[in-house]
């Protein structure tokens, strides 16, 4: 039988409301109207349910002068760092007050199951309750300068300063939680922000833009222009009074995007994607292993840039791990979001279900073997079904290449030289997770493994305080975290002769 699309009987009427309004870029604290649209594809029937701005340059231009005004305005910057505290726990706040219908708006725009997004959205409340913390301890230091010049005295201390305005460019995966990771450090550090959020999921960065007003933040410190990123984002990075673009996507836009900005010589941050590994040693809790190697890979249809979808299993375990993560997968539920039965929603648009269903046909035509025995669904969706595929060698597109949906290649090791080995032979260099239940054996792994984030013991889930990023080609600068604060202040260096 097909897989029904939502039911949109199920939304709010707040939430039907926002769908059906007419949608434009926030820009200086006001709605402007759109000179052109792009429409709204829920993807569980392929259905266009509403439209979004389709962002121009003019758009852009307009946006990051009122960034630049309000930046040079000193209308954020210039507040008392209490005072910004304030106004970002007002806005976690109503963030956590309309939980509800951020979630549901996720849900027809991105496809996630419900209960996934309202997780995203609490999160998202909690980065910004998290980097609200910082404004008033943002601090230099002082540095006893003695200059070698007799009966002289010098005072030497470091300040720090918002870098200025930001453009920040985000992915559809997890659209709130990814615009949040931007702009709750920019705007703690006093920075003025120009947020376009992706084509594809754009209405909860929109349903922000309203909470933004509500807060009470001054004109111009947040705008929104919503467009494709060959035109808005494009423009954006072009923009010589954006002096930061940060940025979380695929890896080659972020290298497009790192070429432009090197004109002007922006500073960049850039989230890329990922190919992370999951190691499962035979000392690991094998039960708590299959299950976290499942959720590492099916969360979210392995629309995640941390998706652990190469998976290593010790010899001795193979079968054992390999077959068990296969009944994982098929016992999951796949359905439209907003059924509460759904465990598994579908991919974001009709080229990511292409793409994903060319690697796995690809996989099956070169001798990979399938230990999955679900069918392909039938369905207007975007609905793949997650899969598990053996026999897959080491340089096959499929072990190498990000694929972005609910597929893992499992491959065996034999000792922990040859998995660290694995594990590291990648052109990106993301995250990982190990599964093991010697201390000694996870510390030895751990500073060999050329990744960004290490989990042990569990699928690795994201925290505000803790750091996200990647080496290699999975990008640089680091989002969360105090280091995800400093990517948004620059070092003033003082130096005062007292005599
Ligand atoms: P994408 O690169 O196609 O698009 C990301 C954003 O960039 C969108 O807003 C898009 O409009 C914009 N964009 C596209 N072309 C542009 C251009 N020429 N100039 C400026 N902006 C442009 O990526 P996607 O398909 O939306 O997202 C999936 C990718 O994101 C995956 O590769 C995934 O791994 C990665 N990702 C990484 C992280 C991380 O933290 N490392 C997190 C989530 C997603």
């Amino acid at each position: 039988m097909a897989i029904p699309g939502n039911d949109y009987t199920r939304l709010s009427r707040p939430a039907r409301e926002f769908i059906d309004r007419t949608h434009g870029h926030f820009i200086g604290g006001e709605w402007v109207t759109a000179s052109s649209t792009i429409p709204v594809i829920d993807p569980s029937n392929a259905q266009s349910i509403s439209a979004i701005g389709g962002g121009s340059e003019a758009e852009v231009n307009a946006a990051v002068e009122a960034a630049h005004a309000a930046f040079h305005g000193d209308v954020w910057r210039g507040l008392a760092p209490l005072e910004r505290e304030r106004l970002l726990l007002r806005l976690a706040a109503l963030i956590e007050a309309n939980a509800g219908l951020l979630a549901e708006l996720e849900t027809v725009d991105n496809g996630m199951p419900l209960g996934f997004a309202n997780i995203n959205i609490g999160g998202a409340a909690g980065v910004l309750r998290y980097m609200a913390g910082w404004p008033s301890r943002i601090a230099g230091e002082t540095v006893d300068v003695k200059m070698p010049f007799p009966g002289s005295q010098f005072f030497g201390y470091t300040s720090r300063e918002p870098v200025g305005v930001v453009g920040a460019i985000v992915p559809w995966n997890v659209p709130l939680m990814m615009a949040m990771w931007k702009l709750a450090p920019a705007l703690a550090a006093g920075c003025t922000v120009v947020l376009k959020p992706a084509e594809d999921a754009s209405l909860t960065a929109l349903a922000l833009a309203g909470l933004i007003a509500e807060a009470g933040f001054p004109r111009g410190v947040v705008n929104i222009v919503t467009g494709l990123g060959r035109d808005a984002g494009q423009a954006l990075v072009s923009h010589p009074l954006v002096a930061k673009i940060s940025f979380t996507g695929s890896t080659a836009t972020g290298k497009l995007i790192n070429r432009l900005a090197t004109d002007s010589l922006k500073k960049v941050t850039l989230e890329l994607g990922g190919k992370s590994p999951t190691l499962v040693f035979d000392d690991a809790n094998l039960e708590q292993a299959i299950a976290g190697a499942a959720n590492a890979i099916f969360t979210n249809s392995g629309q995640i840039c941390v998706a652990g979808s190469r998976l290593y299993v010790q010899r001795k375990v193979f079968e054992q791990v390999a077959e068990g993560i296969a009944r994982h997968a098929d016992s999951l539920v796949l359905g439209a979001g907003l059924d509460p039965a759904s465990q598994l929603g579908p991919l974001i648009n009709a080229r990511q279900l292409d793409q994903v269903q060319g690697y796995v046909s690809r996989a099956c035509a070169g001798g990979a073997s399938l230990l999955t025995r679900r069918e392909a669904p039938e369905a207007e969706g975007y609905f793949a079904a997650p899969v598990v595929l053996a026999d897959v060698r080491q340089g096959d597109p499929l072990v190498q290449e990000e694929i972005f949906g609910p597929v893992l290649a499992v491959l065996p090791f034999d000792d922990m030289e040859e998995a660290i080995a694995l594990a590291n032979d990648s052109r990106y260099g993301l995250a990982a997770c190990l599964w093991s239940g010697s201390v000694s054996r996870v510390h030895q792994v751990i500073p060999r493994l050329k990744c960004g984030k290490v989990s042990v013991n569990t699928a690795g889930f994201p925290y505000p305080a803790l750091p996200e990023g990647g080496t290699k080609q999975s990008g640089f600068g680091r989002d969360l975290g105090r280091e995800g604060l400093e990517g948004y202040l620059d070092t003033k260096t003082v130096l005062i002769q007292a005599s």
